[in-house]
């Protein structure tokens, strides 16, 4: 029987609760569905690069032959064949990194909130790059992180300014590999002076790589982890390589801190669906990431140059960008005076174009005469076209 005029309930959300925000990126995805608009905001990978038929059997396969342990739960730190498979896959690159040093995340986005929850307590120093990817300035501003940006160039950060604001921070969050949002690359002479004095000041340092297989041009520059694998925390997704839609990423980390870290997922989600781990492992065994991925670097690699070609066309005199060398974005800086953020709203309205305004990428002072644009969603006509326009409106501001 339905209750008559129930009241209304009398919320009271916690301090922790009130503090959220949307993400401004979310918000604008939302605009930027609509079919008419060319959309350069979204860092959605690219459907074309999706292996529907690969998955698809995949699946079949896992369902088939071992169907009731994949719909069965799983333990807390990942399926052993795919973290096997992961520690092997980064023990190529020099260190020795052990399937016990992996957690499996439901996309490195949890482990990114994993980690804010066991090293971060209201106030706690957190060192970040100047600007960084929002979705981990989001995740540990919900535990109360308070950000010390690292000062940075077209080149990354810059590990010599680290020592003089690094005291009682609980650890430094790095992107090395085409940055989201800048897309830029941190030389190796940065890396290992940046593990260097980490190591020298017993700081944990993150290495959030989910573009790093994303290079376009040169031959990946060597891991953060393999120079340090007991002082640094790397975080990898399958989400640009395979699907985003499968949700699985993994965390590398001493056991001290995985650990702590699977004990804060099991409050969390108990574990990471055991098919999807299943699968992907069944997907990619054989190689499969060997043929598969130069076909993505290829496809984004010539929308990369599409997008660079028609800004040095189209971007009018004053504004400058990143030239990436992977990974999905492109930075632009716009004159001093055009606030990017004001300017989406016509960029929408007037020329059916959508970037990310480049001020909530900044933990503190935000520089608003900035944007991102990704070049991987849409095809290289339609980039070209979106430019344009785009260069068309900034000009009439000058
Ligand atoms: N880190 C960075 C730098 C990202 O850009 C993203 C996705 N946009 C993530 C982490 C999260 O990726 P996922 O949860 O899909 O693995």
């Amino acid at each position: 029987m339905k209750l008559e005029n129930p009241a209304p309930l009398q919320w009271q959300f916690s301090h922790r609760a009130e503090q959220m925000k949307s993400s401004a990126i979310r918000e604008i995805l939302k605009v930027t569905m609509r079919p008419d608009i060319t959309s350069f905001a979204g860092g959605l990978p690219s459907p074309q690069t999706f292996p529907v038929e690969h998955m698809k059997a995949a699946f079949d396969r896992v369902l088939t032959l071992q169907g009731k342990t994949a719909l069965q739960y799983g333990p807390t730190d990942g399926y052993l064949p795919l973290r096997e498979w992961i520690a092997g896959s980064l023990s190529a690159d020099g260190a020795q990194i052990l399937p016990e040093q992996v957690l499996m995340v439901s996309g490195s986005q949890q482990g990114l909130d994993l980690l804010g929850k066991v090293l971060i307590d209201e106030g706690s120093k957190v060192l970040v790059e100047t600007p960084s990817y929002l979705g981990a300035l989001q995740a540990f501003a919900l535990y109360g992180a308070k950000f010390e940006s690292v000062p940075s160039d077209e080149n990354g950060l810059k590990p010599e300014a680290i020592e003089a604001i690094a005291g009682g921070a609980r650890m430094l969050y790095s992107l090395p590999n085409f940055q989201n949002p800048t897309g830029r690359t941190l030389p190796t002479e940065r890396r290992v002076k940046l593990v260097e004095t980490c190591a020298r000041l017993g700081l944990p340092l993150i290495e959030d790589d989910p573009y790093g297989a994303l290079s376009y041009r040169n031959a990946p520059l060597p891991k953060m982890l393999s120079m340090n694998p007991s002082g640094v925390i790397y975080m990898g997704s399958f989400s640009k390589v395979l699907t985003p839609g499968i949700r699985l990423g993994y965390v590398v980390a001493p056991r001290p801190l995985i650990l702590k870290m699977e004990q804060a997922k099991q409050a969390t989600d108990l574990h990471t669906a055991q098919l999807t781990q299943m699968v992907v492992y069944e997907a990619i065994k054989d190689g499969f990431l060997d043929q598969h991925v130069p076909t993505i670097r290829k496809l984004y690699g010539d929308q990369c140059q599409a997008m660079l070609d028609a800004l040095q066309q189209y971007f009018p005199a004053g504004c400058s960008w990143s030239k990436p060398e992977g990974g999905m974005f492109i930075w632009v800086t716009l004159p001093k005076h055009i606030d990017a953020g004001a300017l989406l709203n016509e960029a929408v309205e007037k020329e059916k174009v959508a970037f990310v305004p480049g001020a909530p990428f900044f933990a503190n002072a935000a520089e608003h005469n900035t944007m991102r644009l990704s070049f991987v969603t849409v095809p290289p006509e339609q980039i070209r076209a979106g430019v344009e326009r785009l260069g068309k409106l900034i000009a009439s501001k000058l």
